[in-house]
């Protein structure tokens, strides 16, 4: 045959002109080489964990409740439905987390604090100055680098000795004499959870749900935003991002987010069409700002939220002016000077409830009073209390409202957290 007819001869013509473009830097800019370790029984769909603490949703409260369970020393797993952690932070490109601050002075630290210090200075970003009150609440939240803040969150969990799950979410509940059975499903995997204690932090209280306590809902709930980038000069960590409005965004199942963000993604391809910008930044997901509140042993109202109630059983500070979003947009109604509002540890436990507390945007409290409490700083340090309540709890053999107080604030102290009226 002749040589140069040959399919072979082709297929090396092809290869050699590709790996000239890249070596060009055309194609590609680098290549590197890693090997990912090899997972043991791989082929096995089904697998079995044995653990103290399981949190479901490794989101902005749930990557900071697992760290801290782990680093508390309990066996910990994770499992979060997507393929990174961080959540709304993160997935949901609100980048900015805050407040951490409150009238001059730092009001929330731990956890949450030590990941939003340390993806700045990595990135070589600036931190606000706590002890001069700005102007706009917003000039005091934190520019982050979403990608490195979602690799540092991965690396702490896995050094806190936390077993990670992605892409899979429980699909059966059941109460046992220790705790619980979760089953969980991803593909190619059905997981079967036996733990003490469980920590949703799914953002809208999906396992509270699942197991039928009760949770809070409005007829109208704020929109979502999409969030995105259109033009030139876009840097991760330095430059904001668009905000497509979603009304209607509902986060409730896979269905009615499949339509939030195909939605918001028809609108903004048509932005791209008609302002002939360039696409330089689209998040994978919709931010979704309320879907369930649970129905908490306390229920926090606007009136204990604008006041700055100091509640008996107060676990973290909250800082954030009401902030409701509505078909016409936001107007944030600022706290007055002085007050900082606390979240106590009853707020986090579905009413009636043993051996499950939640962390997130779903802590229990009135429509308004959530406007506020919802936000990262605030979502951060209910993660890391529920983190130690649930440890807490698990090594005793009892449930988290009955983890006498003094040994929760021991504890977090001991991690850099601050206490209400302690600090
Ligand atoms: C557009 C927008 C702008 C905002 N602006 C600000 C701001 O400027 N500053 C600020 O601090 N806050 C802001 N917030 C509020 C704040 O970002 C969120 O309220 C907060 O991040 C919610 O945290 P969370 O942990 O409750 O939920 P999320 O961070 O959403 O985490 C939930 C996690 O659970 C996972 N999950 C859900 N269901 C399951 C399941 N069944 N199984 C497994 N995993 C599951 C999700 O994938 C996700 O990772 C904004 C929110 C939005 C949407």
């Amino acid at each position: 045959m002749n040589k140069k007819d040959s399919g072979t001869d082709r297929r090396d013509f092809l290869q050699s002109g590709l790996l000239g473009t890249a070596a060009a830097g055309l194609a590609i800019a680098s290549t590197s080489h890693v090997t990912a370790q090899t997972v043991p029984d791989a082929l096995e769909p089904e697998v079995t964990n044995d653990v103290d603490v399981l949190v479901v949703g490794g989101g902005t409260a749930g990557h900071v409740a697992a760290i801290q369970a782990g680093r508390a020393g309990a066996k910990t797993l994770l499992v979060e439905r997507g393929a990174q952690l961080g959540g709304t932070t993160t997935t949901g490109g609100v980048s900015f987390p805050g407040l951490f601050d409150a009238w001059g002075k730092q009001v929330i630290a731990g956890i949450g604090w030590e990941l939003v210090k340390e993806s700045v200075e990595l990135d070589g970003g600036t931190l606000p100055n706590f002890a001069r009150v700005p102007q706009r609440h917003w000039q005091n939240q934190v520019l982050t680098n979403q990608f490195l803040y979602a690799l540092l969150a991965e690396e702490k969990c896995t050094k806190a000795g936390v077993e990670i799950a992605y892409y899979e979410f429980p699909q059966a509940v059941t109460k046992t004499e220790s705790g619980w059975t979760v089953n969980c499903v991803g593909f190619g995997t059905r997981r079967r959870v036996n733990c003490k204690q469980i920590i949703d932090c799914t953002g809208g209280a999906e396992v509270v749900g699942m197991v039928g306590f009760s949770r809070l809902r409005e007829e109208e709930r704020q929109p979502g935003s999409y969030l995105y980038r259109l033009g030139d000069g876009h840097e991760p960590g330095r430059t904001r991002l668009n905000r497509l409005y979603v009304h209607g965004a509902d986060s409730t199942n896979s269905r009615t987010v499949t339509v939030a963000n195909m939605t918001g993604r028809m609108s903004i391809l048509d932005r791209v069409r008609k302002e002939k910008k360039r696409l330089t930044h689209l998040q994978p997901e919709t931010g979704f700002r309320e879907s369930y509140r649970i129905d908490g042993e306390t229920l926090i109202t606007v009136n204990d939220y604008t006041s700055g109630r100091v509640f008996d059983d107060a676990i973290s500070y909250a800082f954030y002016p009401v902030d409701l979003h509505t078909k016409t947009g936001v107007r944030p109604k600022p706290l007055k000077p002085g007050k900082v509002p606390t979240i106590p540890l009853s707020a986090l436990i579905p009413k009636g409830s043993r051996n499950i507390i939640v962390a997130g945007r779903c802590v229990s409290s009135d429509r308004l009073a959530n406007s506020g409490l919802r936000v990262q700083a605030s979502c951060m340090g209910m993660g890391q209390a529920a983190g130690v309540a649930a440890t807490l709890a698990a090594k005793s053999g009892t449930t988290p409202l009955e983890v006498p107080l003094p040994e929760i604030h021991a504890v977090l102290r001991e991690h850099g957290q601050i206490i209400p009226g302690r600090a």
